[in-house]
This record gives C-alpha cells, sequence and structure tokens, in this order.
C-alpha cells in the first residue's frame, strides 16, 4: 500500500511549536509511515523524536536538519537526513551558527530600541523552546508585549527582508554545509528550489556547484511548490542523476495552515520516494 511520508518538519527545538516527541505522535495520528525532523540548525530534537518512535512500530524516524547557507541570491536552504548520533564537524558548524544566530538576535533588539520598541532578550526566549532562536520568536515577543497583533504583520513591519528592524543571517556557505554533512553520511538535499522565482537556469547551476561536494539530492515536493515546480524539480534530478524528497515544511501552529505529510491540503510523498532514497543509501553502503 501506497502511505504518505513527511522529510521536512520542524519542532519547538527550532521555530515550530509541536515539541519532538508531540511532532511524532501527531505524524503517527496522520497515518504517516515516517517522518524526519528537520530543525533549523539544531540537532537537539532528535533523540527525544528517535526514543518516541521506537515505542511504536508503524512509523519510521529521520534525523534531519535544515541548515541556512547564502547565495547571491539569498539564502538558500540545504537539508540533511539520517544524520548520525556522531556527528562532532556538523555539531561545531552548528553551534557556531547559532552564536551567530544569537548576535543577530541582540542586534535586531537593539534596532527595536531605536524604533521605540522595547524587548528584552529574556522576552523573546520566553517564546522558545529550544536552542535555535530566531526572527519567528521575536516575532512572538512583540505580540506578546502587544506591538503587533499577528507573526505576519512582525514581518511585515519589522523584521521581514523590507523591514525597518531587518538584519540578514551570517550562514554558512553552501559548499561547507554540503560537505560537512556528506563526509559524516548524511544524505544533503536542496530544500525547497522553487519557494522563490530564480533566473533562468540559476538551480542548476546552483547543482552543478555543489555535486562535488557530496549532494545527494533536491527537493520536489513542497508546501509552496505547484505540481508544475514539482514535475521541474523531478525533470532536473533526472538530468543531473539526484534523488528526490520532500516534505511539508509544518511548523506547528507558528504556520497553522501546514498540515504534517498534507501541506496546504495537495501534498503527498510517497512511501515508493521514501523507499528509492533508502535503496540509495544501501547502494552507497549508508546506514538507514
Ligand atoms: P531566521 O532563521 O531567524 O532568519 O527566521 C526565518 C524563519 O522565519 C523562517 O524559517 C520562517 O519560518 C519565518 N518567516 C520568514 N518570513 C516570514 C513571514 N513573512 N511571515 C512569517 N514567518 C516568516
Ligand atoms: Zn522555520
Ligand atoms: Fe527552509
Ligand atoms: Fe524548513
Amino acid at each position: 500500500m501506497i502511505q504518505r511520508v513527511d522529510l521536512h518538519t520542524h519542532t519547538c527545538a527550532s521555530d515550530g511549536t509541536d515539541t519532538p516527541a508531540q511532532l511524532v505522535e501527531n505524524a503517527r495520528k496522520a497515518g504517516l509511515a515516517a517522518v524526519a525532523i528537520t530543525d533549523h540548525d539544531t540537532l537537539s530534537g532528535l533523540d527525544e523524536a528517535q526514543r518516541t518512535a521506537a515505542q511504536f512500530n508503524d512509523i519510521e524516524f529521520v534525523r534531519g536538519v535544515e541548515v541556512s547557507t547564502g547565495t547571491d541570491q539569498g539564502e538558500m536552504h540545504i537539508v540533511g537526513l539520517w544524520v548520525p548520533k556522531d556527528c562532532e564537524p556538523l555539531e561545531n558548524a552548528l553551534a557556531a551558527m547559532r552564536a551567530r544566530r544569537g548576535e543577530r538576535n541582540q542586534r535586531i533588539l537593539e534596532k527595536l530600541a531605536t524604533l521605540d520598541i522595547h524587548l528584552t532578550m529574556e522576552d523573546v526566549l520566553r517564546e522558545a523552546g529550544g536552542e535555535s532562536v530566531g526572527r519567528p520568536h521575536i516575532a512572538r515577543a512583540l505580540i506578546t508585549k502587544g506591538y503587533v497583533k499577528t507573526i505576519t504583520e512582525a514581518f511585515d513591519k519589522y523584521l521581514g527582508s523590507t523591514g525597518k528592524a531587518y538584519l540578514p543571517k551570517d550562514v554558512m556557505n553552501p559548499e561547507e554545509a554540503v560537505s560537512v554533512m556528506s563526509h559524516i553520511g548524511c544524505s544533503v538535499f536542496i530544500a525547497h528550489p522553487m519557494l522563490k522565482p530564480y533566473p533562468p537556469g540559476w538551480i542548476d547551476e546552483f547543482v552543478k556547484r555543489l555535486l562535488p561536494f557530496g549532494l545527494c539530492g533536491i527537493e520536489a515536493w513542497h508546501s509552496e511548490h505547484t505540481e508544475a515546480d514539482s514535475r521541474a524539480v523531478i525533470a532536473l534530478a533526472r538530468r543531473f542523476h539526484l534523488c528526490v524528497s520532500g516534505g511539508s515544511d509544518y511548523h506547528g501552529k507558528n504556520k497553522p495552515r501546514i498540515q504534517l505529510g498534507t501541506g496546504y491540503g495537495s501534498l503527498f510523498v510517497t512511501t515508493d520516494a521514501y523507499e528509492r532514497l533508502k535503496d540509495w543509501r544501501r547502494e552507497q553502503g549508508l546506514p538507514c
């Protein structure tokens, strides 16, 4: 029987709202055969989720992570799946990223203060459930303190790229992210490549750039991809002999319209696609 899987989700370890255990339980309720947690810049939710999933025989759990990288077209996200437990080089790179996030958050608060908006770091950390803290938590603190009514308003007025307190994130370069993850045995994917319109041929060049560093594939399915987008990514993957992955990018109550497994309603990442990823890993001699 073909079932659904979801290989891109966030918990409160970064900017989602489910705890890792709740996310696994919600994935079971949604009838998913497998789920990956891919929090931004942290692995801290993975052990709890893995322990939870191990209590059940109806769901497989994949340890993952989503890393922000910088390009001439802005941030591109790289997803690593099957992150091993022993992953010191990756953990070190992520810890450095989180430290830079902390500095940026502080500078955003300073910019807000010049606009007569006064939040402390404690106000922000109170909104965060884990160690990867960023703009969504600042947005929630702005709501709690009554400065804005919604997350959208917080991003539009202050935190988004045209907002008054915007600061870009100091991120990894994509080659480094791909190589550190592929070296420890992750399957590495370009995340949501159709999220924005890129110049013609730009994604192809990005793929070519990353292939020598161990890129495994690209996300074909994502809540923000149309069916035509997914078809285009699958065609691109064929041209470069890449694997395809995907998921909803579920963030719990922080993106309430996106559901586990189904996204806005029509997402369907099949167990067949998941089995192909596992076959590829077995061919490479990698565990799964
Ligand atoms: P950061 O990693 O701190 O730069 O925050 C990026 C996160 O903010 C993304 O992963 C989204 O979840 C969220 N985000 C970005 N833009 C918006 C927006 N306009 N409305 C709501 N959430 C957003
Ligand atoms: Zn996010
Ligand atoms: Fe992303
Ligand atoms: Fe994501």
